[in-house]
């Protein structure tokens, strides 16, 4: 039985989802003073983003799911959806293409008419944070909503944790210890309640200029998942 996460209150005037609906922060979510105080700072800087919190991309029905850290700047931070308009988003929508988990053109608008298919993608952090680095508590004050996916997708069966981060907010959000399974690229890690999750480094600019994630390798984290989901259940 997976342990669910008492969700902090959503502030009023929020629409809370039907019960079939994941839950999700209001616009204005004020749980975390420091990410809330770098929205309200990135209103008055670039008043044409998005700057609140990211909503989660792609069908409730999916059977993979893509959790990433947080939102960047001036990708999902801009736009509003998840990894659209940076470079790892470039790379994420183009892998997924490959193999079949999107269909129609991606690009970098959340108006580009890009649909996945039986894949939803989401964040560890649904804000974005400075420099791209959430504190340990703001991970663990957004766990609720994470847990929410995991808990409320009826057909989930595979995860992918874009980084170490990712990876642990996964485990946390289900009630498992850190301990439970180490962050290893590529490696497959069978949860308790039947979820299967996959590690991946994360797609960033970063990792891809400095070779810790190759093309190649983003591509393999990708086959195996497309492998686990057409294998019979
Ligand atoms: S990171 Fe999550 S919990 Fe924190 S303010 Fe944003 S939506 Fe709310």
């Amino acid at each position: 039985m997976m342990k669910s996460t008492r969700l902090k209150p959503l502030s009023s005037g929020a629409p809370r989802m039907s019960a079939a609906t994941p839950d999700a922060p209001a616009s204005n979510c004020p749980v975390c003073p420091r990410l809330q105080a770098f929205r309200q700072a990135n209103q008055r800087k670039f008043p044409d983003f998005h700057n609140a919190p990211v909503a989660s991309f792609g069908p409730l029905d999916a059977r993979l799911l893509i959790v990433g850290l947080a939102p960047g700047l001036k990708g999902a931070n801009q736009t509003g959806r998840p990894f659209t308009g940076d470079f790892a988003g470039d790379l994420l929508y183009a892998t997924l293409g490959k193999f079949g988990f999107a269909e129609g053109i991606y690009d970098r608008r959340p108006d580009d008419g890009l649909a996945l298919r039986d894949c939803r993608i989401t964040n560890a952090v649904r804000c974005v944070p400075p420099e791209n680095k959430p504190t340990t508590q703001e991970i663990k004050d957004c766990l609720g909503f994470l847990t929410s996916e995991l808990t409320t997708l009826p057909n989930l069966r595979v995860l992918i944790a874009l980084g170490g981060i990712a990876h642990g907010a996964v485990l946390s959000a289900l009630g498992l210890k850190k301990s439970h399974c180490k962050f290893v690229h590529q490696a497959v890690h069978a949860l308790p309640n039947g979820l299967l999750l996959i590690d991946s480094y994360h797609c960033s600019r970063y990792n891809t200029n400095t070779r810790r994630l190759t093309e190649e390798m983003f591509e393999a984290v990708f086959e195996k998942a497309r492998r686990l989901l057409d294998a019979p259940v």
